[in-house]
């Protein structure tokens, strides 16, 4: 494994689950200092466990990246305890309730909006001073294949993840030339805990799911993991301002 991140200090949101877990022991294999920031005190010392036994380590924040205050915290400890930001992987989020538009609970609609699009500008706010002061770095921004389709039954998820890429699309436009690059990726169907009990729950639904799938299967978080941490290595130093859809060939046929 390479030591790419090697003296980088690396903020992941969601690192208690899924794609932010893979993404969070990822980057601490390849060296970095890892602050890892969920609302599970459980995922998070998994998560940590997990690093252990890789030989990495991973800081853990209890936060509620949905809330300002929380987020102003974490970006002000990080900066207390390593004094630099170098990439930051704005991940957490939720799916919201499965309903028409004209049933779809206001209060369900806000805090999807809030926990996945709030959250991505308050993150990016208090993440670039930092950034700045460390002389440069990354942002990737987790959206979906919800940002380029309109799943019925998810208008919340598919509001909050074109309001992602949005919103990415403008930060980067804005920092570019401040030597800080800002991409999202798109995950596809990925098979992280909530995906696989929904599908044992339906496992007739799940079948089809795949079927639909080019690739003829669900991506793995490590899958999704490896395109955030590609994006935020140098491997990507000119790609700015992009979207990168990781969904097995989910969305090439329009
Ligand atoms: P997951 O449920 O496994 O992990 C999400 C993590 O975010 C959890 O640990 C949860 O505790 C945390 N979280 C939720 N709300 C939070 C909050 N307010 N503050 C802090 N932490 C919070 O899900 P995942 O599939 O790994 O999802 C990660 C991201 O990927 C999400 O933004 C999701 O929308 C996106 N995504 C997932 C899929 C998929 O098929 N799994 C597809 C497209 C996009």
């Amino acid at each position: 494994m390479s030591e790419e991140f090697k003296g980088k200090v690396v903020l992941v949101s969601g690192a208690g689950s899924g794609i932010g877990r893979e993404a969070a022991l990822l980057f601490a294999r390849q060296g970095a200092m890892v602050f890892g920031a969920d609302l599970s005190e459980k995922g998070l010392s998994e998560t940590q466990e997990l690093a252990r036994e890789a030989a990495g380590t991973i800081q853990a924040a209890l936060v509620d990246v949905s809330k300002e205050t929380e987020v102003a915290a974490l970006i002000k400890r990080i900066d207390q305890e390593a004094g630099r930001l170098d990439a930051a992987f704005n991940n957490a989020g939720i799916t919201g309730g499965t309903f028409r538009l004209e049933d779809y609970p206001t209060d369900d609609f806000d805090r999807v909006l809030s926990v996945n699009l709030r959250s991505v500008f308050l993150a990016m706010k208090y993440e670039l001073p930092l950034l700045k002061r460390s002389g440069g770095g990354t942002i990737v921004n987790t959206a979906s294949v919800a940002a380029l389709t309109g799943p019925g039954g998810m208008s919340a998820y598919a509001a909050s993840k074109h309001g992602v890429q949005g919103l990415t699309r403008v930060a980067a436009m804005e920092n570019a030339a401040q030597n800080i690059r800002i991409n999202a990726i798109a995950p596809g169907w990925t098979e992280t805990p909530m995906v696989i009990a929904n599908s044992a729950q339906n496992p007739a639904f799940a079948e089809l799911a795949r079927k639909a799938i080019p690739a003829k299967r669900g991506g793995q978080p490590s899958e999704i993991a490896a395109a955030a941490v590609w994006l935020s290595s140098p491997q990507s130093s000119y790609v700015f301002g992009q979207m990168l859809v990781v969904d097995g060939g989910m969305t090439i046929g329009g």
